[in-house]
């Protein structure tokens, strides 16, 4: 069925469609930590994968959007474009090496281009441009990027402050994009976010000590 969907371009179908894989993959799981069995592993690292695709698609479903049919359009709130920034962020940090089907390559770092272009996020923006320059890109896109990426020339070669976040375990103030994965640069944190505008939320995750038992750990967080 997600094939179909990304047949299709239906990528938010696609999206819950590998969720609904994600949490049956999940429901497989009897035991965690040192007491998982070897199928246990395997039903886990198969949840990760497949929510993970559900991200992605996702966020692509914003991109695809932008691309093919609002591209040009004028009426969208400062918002929109803000999200669709976020999520072609959130698409380099975490494709890595995977190569989903549907999904063009071209399509996100040509939108990290325009929109950091447009938000005055030249760093990123030029990003894009060079990466866009080491790509098959169709011929009806080669001209717009050609002039563009001559424009960006004349630009500060830094990101205007705006968008840039700070780690919330370390602190540390965290690039736009991280092509080695969405995590902090500094501490390794992952960056957690919310999966309607592709912000980033100020959430960080901690284990209490064992000895520590939950009543008494909710009670020092007040
Ligand atoms: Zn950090």
């Amino acid at each position: 069925m997600s094939h179909n969907a990304i047949a299709e371009k239906r990528f938010q179908d696609a999206a819950q469609y590998y969720w609904v894989l994600a949490t049956e993959s999940l429901s497989l799981v009897t035991k965690m930590g040192s007491k998982a069995s070897k199928d246990d592993k395997k039903y886990l690292k198969s949840f990760e994968e497949y929510s993970k695709l559900a991200e992605i698609y996702q966020a692509y479903n914003l991109i695809n959007k932008y691309i093919e049919e609002s591209y040009r359009q004028v009426i969208n709130s400062p918002l929109y474009y803000e999200s669709v920034f976020n999520a072609s962020r959130f698409l380099v940090n975490n494709l890595g090496h995977r190569a989903p089907q549907g999904i063009n390559k071209v399509y996100i770092y040509q939108t990290l281009a325009t929109l950091g272009y447009k938000f005055e996020a030249y760093k990123t923006a030029r990003l894009g441009y060079e990466v866009l320059s080491s790509m098959k890109v169709p011929d009806h896109m080669m001209e717009e990027i050609e002039v563009e990426a001559l424009k960006i020339r004349s630009k500060p070669f830094q990101d205007k402050d705006g968008f840039a976040f700070n780690c919330n375990r370390c602190m540390n103030i965290q690039p736009l994009v991280n092509q080695k994965g969405d995590f902090c640069v500094n501490c390794g944190a992952p960056v957690v976010r919310n999966f309607g505008s592709f912000d980033t939320l100020p959430l960080v995750e901690f284990v209490p000590e064992g000895n520590i038992p939950i009543a008494k750990a909710i009670e020092l967080l007040k």
